[in-house]
C-alpha cells in the first residue's frame, strides 16, 4: 500500500500534512506511521537520523524488569508486548536474547526476583519468546564462588540504529519527504498552518515548507525547540540524564547477556555485542550540559568495571575498554525523584493555542515503545484529517524484514545465490539489510562487480547503496550507524571513505 506521490511532488509551495521535527526512534516511527496512513508526511533532523539518544540506548526492546519495583505495571506491559511484534517487524535486527540474573540474597530476596518474573512471563502474551527459569552459576567458571544460582528470563536484543533508519526509509517509501542534516530553526504558526524555515546543514541552502500539523519529536531537545524555535512556553520540564555504556574484547563466549546488581540497588546489564565484544551499561547520572557532547567520564568506567569484577573471576581494567558512547534520556519530571526513579513512560502534549494549527510534542520514551508512541500520535491528529486510514504497523515490516524463518536461513539462501562472496561479509549483509541484501547485490555476479574494497569486507557497492537508499552522507554515517565497522577500522583507512562519499555525493547531490 505505498503512496506514489514522489519527492518530486514536495514542491516549495505544496502543503504538507504533518512535518515531524527530529529523526530519532520516535520522529522515525510517527513519519512511518503517518506516511502509511496517507498523510502527506515530512521528517527532518538536523543531524542524522538517529545520531543521538537513539544510537546511544543499551539495545533493548524490553519490558524492564527493574520497572516493576517501581510499580509501572501499564509501561512494562506496553513493552512487554511490543517484543513479540517487533522480532516478526525486523527479524534481521531483532533477535531474542537471554538473560542471567544472578541472585545475590543482600540485595534482593529470591522471592522478589521469582515474583517479578512471573510477572514478566505473564503480563503479555507470549508465542516465541521462553519462559524464566532458576539456573545454577559457575558450571563453567565464570562467575565467582559466591555466586551459586540466578534466574534466567527472555529479552530481546536490537540495532538501535538501524531501527531508526528503517522506519526514515519506511516512511520514504510511503512518498514521505525524508531529510537528514537538515535543521529547522524556526517555525511560525498561521491560523490554520505551520510555515517552517529549515537549513540543510551541509549546503548551507535554506527552505520553507508548509505544513498542517506541527510534531516535536526533538527528544533531548523537545522543551529548548519548543522555547527557542517555535517562541511558544512549554508546559513539561525535560530532565537530561546521562547513561553510559563501555565496549571491552567479550567476557566469555556464552551468547547470553547478564543483569547484575550492583550495591547502590541499581542493575546493569552485561550484553554480547558484534560477535567480539561485550557491551556493559548504563549509568544514570543527572546531565546539565549539550546533549550532543556528552561523554563518559572515569567515574562512569570505574562504577561499570567494578560491578563487572565483583562478579566474574576473569577482571577487566580501564586498558581493556576499546570503545564507550553516551546518550541522555530525555525523561518528564514534575517531581523531584533521584534520576533512576523518573519514570520511562512518555506524555504526547497536543497544542492548539486559540484554534490554531496544532503542534504535538512528544516527551520521554523508550526505544521500545516507539511503535506504539507513533500510533497515539498519529491516533491522536488524525481528528484533524477527514480521510485518514487506520494504523497497520503491528501487521507490516520493516524494510528487509520481509521473510517469517530464522536469519540463519536467509544466510544460508544468500551464500547459495553469492557462493564466491565471504561468509563474514554475507552474515553482516543479512542481519544488517535482511531482504534488501538482494537489492544491493543485484548487480553483482562476480566479486571484481563489487568495486574497490576500502576494508575488510566493505566494498564499493555497499558505500554506492548506503548513499542511494539509506540517506548516508558522511563517514561517519556509514561506519557507525548504518554498519558498526568503525569499531575496527584503522584511522589510515578512513580518509579514502571519506573523499569517496565525497566525490559521490558531489556527482548526485540528490543521493
Ligand atoms: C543510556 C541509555 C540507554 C537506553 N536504553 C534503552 C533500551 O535499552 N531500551 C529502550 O527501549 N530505551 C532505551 N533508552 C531510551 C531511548 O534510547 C530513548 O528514549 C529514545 O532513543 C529517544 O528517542 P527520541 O527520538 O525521542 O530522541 P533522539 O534519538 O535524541 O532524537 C531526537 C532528534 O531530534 C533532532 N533535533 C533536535 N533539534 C532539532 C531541530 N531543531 N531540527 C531538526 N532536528 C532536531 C536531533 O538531532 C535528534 O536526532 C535508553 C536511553 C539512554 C540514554
Amino acid at each position: 500500500m505505498k503512496r506514489d506521490f514522489l519527492l518530486s511532488t514536495f514542491s516549495s509551495n505544496s502543503i504538507l500534512d504533518i512535518l515531524i521535527i527530529g529523526g530519532g526512534i520516535n520522529g522515525s516511527g510517527i513519519a512511518a506511521d503517518a506516511s502509511s496512513r496517507g498523510l502527506r508526511t515530512g521528517l527532518f533532523d538536523s543531524f542524522d537520523f538517529g545520531a543521538a539518544t537513539s544510537s546511544c540506548s543499551s539495545k533493548l526492546i524490553h519490558g524492564g524488569l527493574r520497572y516493576l519495583e517501581q510499580f509501572e505495571f501499564k509501561l512494562v506491559a506496553h513493552s512487554l508486548k511490543e517484543r513479540e511484534i517487533l522480532l516478526k517487524k525486523a527479524p534481521h535486527i531483532v533477535s531474542e536474547m537471554r538473560f542471567i540474573l544472578p541472585h545475590r540474597p543482600f540485595l534482593r530476596s529470591a522471592w522478589i526476583i521469582r515474583l517479578g518474573l512471573f510477572l514478566y512471563d505473564h503480563l503479555a502474551r507470549r508465542t516465541i519468546l521462553k519462559p524464566s527459569y532458576k539456573v545454577k552459576l559457575n558450571n563453567e567458571g565464570h562467575f565467582k564462588k559466591n555466586l551459586k544460582t540466578g534466574f534466567e528470563y527472555s529479552d530481546c536484543w536490537v540495532d538501535d540504529a538501524r531501527l531508526v533508519l528503517l522506519n526514515a526509509m519506511d516512511a520514504k517509501e510511503n512518498g514521505a519527504e525524508v531529510r537528514n542534516y537538515c535543521q529547522i530553526v524556526k517555525a511560525k504558526r498561521f491560523k490554520n498552518m505551520w510555515v517552517v524555515t529549515i537549513k540543510n546543514r551541509l549546503t548551507q541552502e535554506v527552505f520553507e515548507r508548509k505544513t498542517k500539523v506541527l510534531i516535536n519529536a526533538g527528544g533531548p531537545w523537545a522543551q529548548t525547540i519548543i522555547e527557542d524555535n517555535l517562541n511558544l512556553t512549554s508546559s513539561h520540564q525535560i530532565r537530561l540524564i546521562k547513561g553510559s555504556h563501555i565496549v571491552i574484547p567479550k567476557i566469555n563466549n556464552i551468547n547470553k547477556a547478564y543483569i547484575l546488581q550492583s550495591d547502590d540497588k541499581r542493575i546493569i546489564f552485561a550484553i554480547p555485542y558484534l560477535e567480539k565484544f561485550t557491551m556493559i551499561g548504563t549509568t544514570d547520572i543527572e546531565y546539565d550540559g549539550d546533549p550532543r557532547f556528552v561523554t563518559i567520564s572515569d567515574k562512569e568506567k570505574t562504577y561499570l568495571l567494578n560491578i563487572i569484577n565483583e562478579h566474574f573471576v576473569k577482571q577487566i581494567e580501564l586498558k581493556d575498554i576499546i570503545w564507550s558512547f553516551s546518550g541522555v534520556r530525555p525523561l518528564v519530571n514534575e517531581k523531584q525523584e533521584s534520576a533512576q526513579k523518573i519514570s520511562r513512560d512518555y506524555i504526547l502534549e497536543l497544542n492548539l493555542d486559540d484554534s490554531m494549527a496544532p503542534l504535538l510534542s512528544i516527551f520521554g520514551g523508550k526505544i521500545t515503545t516507539f511503535r506504539q508512541l507513533s500510533e497515539s500520535v498519529v491516533d491522536k491528529i488524525s481528528q484533524f484529517f477527514t480521510d485518514i486510514k487506520p494504523c497497520v504497523t503491528k501487521e507490516t515490516v520493516l524494510p528487509g524484514g520481509d521473510f517469517a524463518y530464522p536469519v540463519e536461513t536467509l544466510i544460508f539462501q544468500i551464500q547459495t545465490k553469492y557462493p564466491w562472496l565471504n561468509e563474514s561479509v554475507i552474515e553482516r549483509y543479512a542481519h544488517q539489510y535482511g531482504m534488501y541484501t538482494y537489492k544491493l547485490l543485484k548487480n553483482c555476479s562476480k566479486i571484481q562487480d563489487m568495486g574497490i574494497e576500502f576494508f575488510d569486507g566493505l566494498y564499493q557497492i555497499e558505500i554506492d547503496y548506503l548513499i542511494s537508499n539509506e540517506f548516508a552522507k558522511t563517514e561517519e554515517d556509514i561506519l557507525w550507524r548504518r554498519t558498526k565497522l568503525g569499531l575496527e577500522i584503522p584511522q589510515e583507512k578512513i580518509k579514502s571513505i571519506k573523499d569517496y562519499i565525497e566525490l559521490k555525493l558531489m556527482n548526485s547531490p540528490l543521493a
